[in-house]
């Protein structure tokens, strides 16, 4: 779903009265993105944190719960998606400043599932808004997914530190190269390694093996510890949530 100013028509009713509802459009509904329509849906996307640009993407419609089902569409035949969120409410993950790896991957979850539940897909996840379950209860999610990824942070004592990588049993490769380069593209950051960012499951950190041998995908999406790429993503992160939920969607439409 797209909107922008100068658009008109049933859409634009559903938007405005949408944002009608978050109390930020008091005129006439109308059917006609104007000014005030798009003054509306600027003061939303600050209130969701990003970027104010007036235009109405997947991820905010989602948010606003406009749900584009064309009419008279066939029963949903779409596969099941599991997306979780790493660590947990007693356990962090790595950290920058005030800002924790547990809190921007809930985060990611929760804008990726937005945007995948407004094309139609149901999506499974380990706690929804500020819930994150511990990583024994994430695991066992994954069998009931077509697939299922975990999201994490990469975190380095150095500093320039850089790049995505994917986690995964070899079956799964292809999809973990997609899913890194998309975001490489949206975040100008390295692919990580010599397999366009995909490594077997021998090769990471021992406590998140239990997710990958059950057959899912750790997603390490950047370094929190390298402070540009982490600017980058508050700065783009409904790019980043759109850019993660159209690989899914092409891969499993
Ligand atoms: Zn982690």
């Amino acid at each position: 779903m797209l909107l922008k100013k100068g658009d008109t028509g049933p859409a634009v009713e559903r938007l405005q009265t949408a944002l009608a509802k978050q109390g930020l459009y008091i005129y006439r509904v109308d059917g006609d993105f104007g000014q005030k329509t798009e003054d509306a849906l600027k003061a939303y996307q600050q209130k969701l944190g990003v970027k104010p640009d007036g235009i109405l993407g997947d991820y905010v419609a989602g948010k606003l719960g406009l749900v584009s089902v064309p009419a008279g569409a066939p029963a949903n035949t779409k596969p099941v998606i599991v997306l979780t969120a790493g660590h947990s409410l007693i356990d962090p993950g790595a950290c920058n400043g005030k800002f924790t790896e547990a809190g921007i991957v809930r985060e990611v979850r929760n804008g990726v599932t937005a945007i995948l539940n407004s094309r139609g897909y149901k999506v499974i996840n380990d706690g929804t808004g500020t819930d994150n379950q511990p990583l024994g209860k994430a695991a066992a999610l994954v069998k009931q997914g077509k697939i299922a990824i975990e999201f994490h942070l990469n975190a380095a004592t150095s500093k320039s530190a850089t790049g995505v990588e994917a986690l995964a049993q070899s079956k799964d490769k292809a999809i973990c190269q997609k899913l890194c380069s998309a975001l490489a593209n949206v975040l100008d950051i390295p692919v990580r390694g010599g397999n366009g960012g995909w490594k077997d499951e021998g090769s990471g950190q021992h406590s998140k093996l239990a997710y990958v041998s059950a057959g899912g995908i750790i997603l390490e999406l950047f370094f929190i510890s390298n402070d540009a790429e982490l600017k980058k993503y508050f700065e783009r992160k409904d790019q980043v949530f759109t850019a993660i939920a159209d690989v899914l969607t092409e891969a499993f439409n």
